[in-house]
């Protein structure tokens, strides 16, 4: 049994498990390719919005450059230079501080006479003065031209390439510092400087150092994209190139280009050319970033209308350096945390700390096709697993009562064997006694009887057999005639009575008045009622008494066989009437018997729509029963 447990958990349950596990984790892992391949589509959406705000800013530059050349077309550069902040305002409708140097790498316009008029210059020179003539490293934001036209984004470099990026622009920036230069400590009235917190952030590399420990000189995004947090282990961390140098270090490489930072809370930009006619010369303008908001709408992609239902598929929102919805497309939603999108992308050095950031309106609808993937699996896999779990059960109960009903049938072998022998012995020894003429002849009506009781006997347990065999085989017939039970009973009583009080029991039949007619196989109900008897002297122990009550219920005859025996033992009242089940075992209890009798009884009392009940006897003993319909 152990061994086909052992092959039904290995041959069925384990495989079936292990099935259904890879089922799950190919769905799961389905979900992430899902999951990604969603992110990516999305992700593009912001990636081209980032591309658009820079082409935007590019547009910008090269509005401004052209404006420039423009003007040096009317004028030499020198005298351009002098007068370049006024005449900027007439030549390029941007709002924009126009500023110039000169080759001795001092302001020339605005100069701090003209700012007296002007409090747009005289803030302009206060906050930048330094910086542009060189005499303040700060931190910076360069941007080269070819950044600003970049259609792709950092993260696509690998991280160790940004590390160098960062590592190296603050390698090549400090010795491009001259001497003389130091770190600007105050830019800003201190009244103002306390409200800078974030820029602050963003330009204190050791603060940045103390928030991650793996990549100590990158800084941590504004916004927390969840695709990317969900499909990687990495921080959301900026890839922005910054380094601390005064102006001239970004100026001296390029022909054009443009720098960003922060001062205060504002965004600046500041836009420079170098003309060919005049290198040593620099052209440049501050924009702030906050007067182009009229522009990035042109940036976003146009809202698609989701497939399912109503409303947008998704939204794309442009956020400026404190996580603030700047614009969004469609226009006019809101409510919803910005700093967690579905996916984001920086803008650049252009804008830095800027993102274009896209959120979906029902995050949870793409968990919602995986979750229902799995719920089915699990159903599946558990309505399998049940099915197998049932069938193991019924086929493991099904050997078990195989089992056992060999086991009976071994002992069924051996106590008719037994049952066999007994009689047969008796019989043997009273003939040979009466044969050999040693016996009394006073004595051989009482052999003789003797002789016939137990052939009698044997004739019972054979013909119990054969009729059990027969019943199994469907192949035993009935008698179906109407007589008088009471008669069958009176017969059999006078042979058993006198065979009972020999062996010393008191016995009595209390019956009512006859007839009892019924419908039926005389024969068969006459060994039913020779089946209890016998066993009532069977198992009657030391109180030897066997009464026979007859009487009419009803419809129902009625006739008991009471003894004062051991009694059936509790919760085996219903398995005597099993075949081959014997409650008195002939080892233990020494009384022979081949555990047919009662079954045989059971089956002819329903053969004849009857029954026998078992009942144990207050004050000790057995009462079974035999009922039958009464004839009317
Ligand atoms: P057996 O040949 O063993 O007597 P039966 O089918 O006649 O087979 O009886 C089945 C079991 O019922 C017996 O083994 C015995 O344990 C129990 N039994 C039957 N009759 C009585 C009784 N009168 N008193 C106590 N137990 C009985």
């Amino acid at each position: 049994m152990r061994k086909n447990v052992a092959i039904f958990l290995l041959a069925v349950l384990l495989p079936s498990v292990v099935l259904g596990w890879l089922a799950l984790r190919n769905a799961q892992e389905q979900q992430i390719i899902i999951e990604r391949r969603t992110a990516e589509l999305y992700q593009s959406e912001v990636d081209n919005a980032a591309a658009g705000v820079r082409a935007i800013i590019d547009e910008q530059r090269r509005g401004f450059a052209e404006s420039v050349r423009r003007l040096l077309s009317t004028r030499p550069p020198e005298q351009l230079a002098k007068n370049f902040a006024p005449a900027l305002i007439d030549a390029w409708p941007r709002k924009a501080v126009g500023f110039a140097i000169g080759a001795d790498g001092r302001i020339v316009s605005p100069t701090a006479k003209d700012a007296g008029s002007n409090a747009d210059w005289k803030r302009f020179l206060w906050d930048n003065g330094q910086f542009l003539c060189n005499q303040m490293a700060v931190m910076v934001f360069p941007v080269s031209v070819d950044d600003l036209n970049r259609p792709d984004q950092y993260r696509k470099k690998a991280s160790q390439e940004q590390q160098s990026v960062l590592v190296m622009s603050k390698k090549s920036a400090a010795p491009s510092v001259p001497a003389p230069l130091k770190e600007q400590k105050s830019e800003a009235p201190p009244s103002e400087r306390a409200s800078n917190a974030l820029s602050k952030e963003a330009s204190s590399p050791q603060k940045n150092e103390q928030d991650s420990e793996k990549q100590p000189d990158a800084m941590v995004r504004n916004v927390a994209p969840q695709q990317m947090l969900a499909l990687s282990d990495r921080a959301a961390y900026s890839q922005l190139n910054w380094a601390t140098t005064g102006f001239k270090a970004l100026t001296t490489e390029a022909k054009e280009g443009m720098v960003t930072r922060f001062v205060q809370d504002r965004l600046e930009m500041i836009l420079w050319l170098r003309p060919e006619q005049a290198p040593e010369l620099i052209f440049g303008c501050l924009v702030e970033a906050d007067s182009l908001r009229d522009l990035w709408a042109l940036a976003l992609p146009e809202p698609v209308t989701a497939k399912k239902g109503e409303g947008p598929e998704f939204i794309v929102t442009l956020l400026d350096d404190k996580a603030r919805a700047v614009i969004s497309a469609p226009a006019g939603v809101g409510g919803r945390d910005w700093k967690r999108p579905f996916v984001a992308s920086e803008i650049g050095e252009a804008l830095p700390h800027w993102e274009a950031a896209l959120y979906l309106p029902h995050p949870e609808q793409l968990q919602e096709s995986a979750k229902k993937v799995r719920r089915t699996l699990y159903l599946l896999i558990g309505t399998a697993l049940s099915a197998i779990a049932c069938g193991g059960w019924l086929v493991v109960a099904d050997a078990r009562r195989q089992l056992l009903l060999a086991q009976k049938k071994t002992d069924f072998v051996s106590n008719v064997s037994h049952e066999l022998k007994t009689p047969l012995t008796s019989i043997r020894m009273f003939a040979e006694l009466m044969q050999s003429g040693r016996a009394e002849p006073a004595r051989h009506a009482q052999y003789l009887r003797i002789i016939m009781v137990e052939s009698e006997r044997l004739t019972r347990l054979i013909n119990n057999v054969l009729d059990f065999a027969r019943l199994e085989r469907r192949q035993k017939q009935f008698d179906r005639i109407r007589f008088d039970l009471h008669r069958t009973l009176e017969r059999i009583w006078e042979n058993h009575e006198l065979h009972l009080r020999e062996s010393g029991f008191l016995t009595s039949w209390k019956d009512s008045p006859e007839p009892y007619p019924v419908h039926g196989d005389e024969d068969a109900l006459a060994q039913v009622l020779v089946n209890l008897l016998s066993n009532a002297e069977k198992y009657s122990g030391a109180q030897k008494e066997v009464e026979l009550h007859s009487y009419i219920d009803g419809e129902t005859v009625c006739v008991s066989v009471l003894d004062r025996g051991t009694g059936v033992p509790e919760g085996e009242e219903q398995k005597i009437f099993e075949a081959f089940y014997r409650a008195h075992d002939s080892l233990s209890s020494g009384i022979q018997g081949s555990g047919l009798g009662l079954t045989l009884a059971q089956r002819h009392a329903r053969e004849h729509a009857g029954e026998i009940l078992y009942q144990a006897r207050a004050g000790g003993g057995s009462i079974f029963t035999l009922r039958l319909p009464l004839l009317s």
